[in-house]
C-alpha cells in the first residue's frame, strides 16, 4: 500500500517568504525537530548560494554524524547545470529538488521568450541527467505552477523526469489556485500516467492549502503510488503561506475519510508537536494565533456553557483528538530572573545555557560548536 510521507520546506519556502527569517542556528535547530518528529525530509536550503553553504555543510556534517537521523536534508535549486553545479561544488548535499515553471503564463511571463515549452522540457532533462551524473541520490524534478499548466503537457513533463531517472516529481501549486477536487483529479492523472511518487506542494491563497494537501495525496494513493506532501511549521510560507504541518498530519491521520486508511508514514511523532510549534514561534518571532489547529490556545478551550459541560462529561463530546498527542498537557516554566541570549557573537556557554533550557541535548561541546 503505498503511504503519505511529510516533506517539509520551512527552512525554504518558509525563511524565503517576505518579512520573517531564521538564523542558520535557528534553521538548524528546526532540522533537529523535524528529524525527532520522524518528518521524512526536510528541505534545508539553497546550496547554490554562497551565505548558507557553512549552514549546510554543517548540518550534513550532523547527518554524517548520526545527530540528523533518519531525516534527509535536501536541496532547492533551479533545473539548470549552473545551479547543480554550484551546489555540488559547494557543499555535499546529496538529495536535490530541481525547480522549473511548467505553465504557459509562467514560460511566457519568466522566460520572456528565451524558452518555449519544448525547451523546457530540454533543460528538465539535462538538469536531472547532470544531477544523476554528479552523485546526486534523490532528484525531485519540480513543475513549478502545475496547477496553471496545460493537463497534457504535465503529464509529458513528468515522463521527461521518470524516463531520465528523477526520482519523484513535484507538484506546485504555487499560486494556490486548485481546490481539492481539481488537484485530487490532476494529481491522480499524472500518477496514473508516470507511475512514479509525487510531491504536493500547496499554497494557502483560497485558505485551501491543507484541504488540497491531502486531496492531491489521495490522488496520488489512488493511482498507486506514494505521495510526499510539502509543508511548512505553522504554515508560514510565500504569501499566505503553505500547508501547516501539524494541521496536514492531523488532516490524514483524524479526518472521517482518511483515518481508518493508514496512510501516514508510521514514524511520524506527534507528541513533538507543540514544543515545535512553540520554537518555530518564537525563532520567527511569530506568535500562534488562538485558533491555530492542534496547538492554539484555543483548541482545547471551552467557555460556552453547553461546551464546556459537554467536555468536562467527556472529552470526545466537543474534541476530535487528545492534547497529549500533541505533546500539550505539561506546566510550562517562565524565567523571570537573569536572561542569557544568543546571537552570532556568542559563546559556546552561553549557547549552552539557552538551548539547555529549550530541553535540546547535545552530546559535548564539539557537537554544539557544530551548530553555533
Ligand atoms: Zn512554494
Amino acid at each position: 500500500m503505498p503511504k503519505i510521507y511529510m516533506l517539509d520546506v520551512t527552512n525554504r519556502d518558509g525563511v524565503q517568504t517576505s518579512r520573517i527569517g531564521l538564523a542558520k542556528l535557528e534553521k538548524t535547530i528546526l532540522n533537529l525537530f523535524l528529524n525527532e518528529m520522524g518528518v521524512y525530509q526536510s528541505e534545508f536550503g539553497f546550496p547554490f548560494t554562497n551565505h548558507e553553504v557553512n549552514y549546510l555543510n554543517a548540518n550534513l556534517e550532523l547527518v554524517e554524524m548520526g545527530v540528523l537521523k533518519p531525516i534527509i536534508l535536501s536541496g532547492w535549486c533551479r533545473a539548470v547545470v549552473q545551479d547543480i553545479e554550484a551546489s555540488i561544488r559547494q557543499t555535499k548535499v546529496k538529495h536535490l529538488n530541481l525547480s522549473i515553471s511548467v505553465s504557459d503564463i509562467m514560460i511566457k511571463g519568466k522566460f520572456q521568450g528565451r524558452k518555449n515549452r519544448q525547451d523546457v522540457l530540454d533543460s528538465a532533462a539535462e538538469a536531472i541527467d547532470y544531477a544523476k551524473a554528479h552523485g546526486i541520490e534523490t532528484v525531485g524534478l519540480n513543475a513549478e505552477d502545475a496547477s496553471r499548466a496545460d493537463m497534457e503537457y504535465l503529464i509529458q513533463f513528468a515522463k521527461v523526469a521518470k524516463d531520465h531517472g528523477a526520482d519523484r516529481v513535484r507538484y506546485c501549486d504555487t499560486l494556490g489556485y486548485d481546490d481539492p477536487f481539481t488537484i485530487y483529479e490532476r494529481v491522480k492523472q499524472v500518477a496514473q500516467e508516470v507511475q512514479m511518487p509525487i510531491e504536493i506542494h500547496c499554497h494557502n491563497d483560497l485558505g485551501m492549502a491543507v484541504g488540497c494537501s491531502i486531496a492531491g495525496a489521495k490522488g496520488a494513493i489512488d493511482a498507486g503510488v506514494d505521495a510526499y506532501i510539502n509543508t511548512c511549521v505553522n504554515g508560514v510560507g510565500e504569501r499566505a503561506g503553505n500547508a501547516d504541518l501539524v494541521s496536514t498530519i492531523l488532516a490524514v491521520r483524524k479526518s472521517s475519510g482518511m483515518a481508518h486508511m493508514n496512510l501516514l508514514d508510521e514514524r511520524i511523532d506527534l507528541s513533538k508537536a507543540w514544543q515545535l510549534a512553540q520554537y518555530a514561534a518564537y525563532a520567527f518571532g511569530l506568535p500562534i494565533s488562538i485558533n491555530q489547529v492542534g496547538i492554539g490556545k484555543n483548541a482545547f478551550a471551552h467557555e460556552s456553557g453547553i461546551h464546556a459541560d459537554g467536555a468536562l462529561k467527556d472529552a470526545s463530546n466537543y474534541e476530535l483528538y487528545d492534547y497529549h498527542e500533541l505533546g500539550l498537557g505539561d506546566p510550562i516554566l517562565v524565567d523571570t530572573g537573569r536572561k542569557i541570549t544568543t546571537g552570532e557573537y556568542s559563546g559556546i556557554r552561553g549557547f549552552r545555557n539557552v538551548y539547555d533550557k529549550l530541553e535540546i541535548e547535545f552530546k559535548d561541546d564539539r557537537e554544539a560548536q557544530q551548530v553555533l
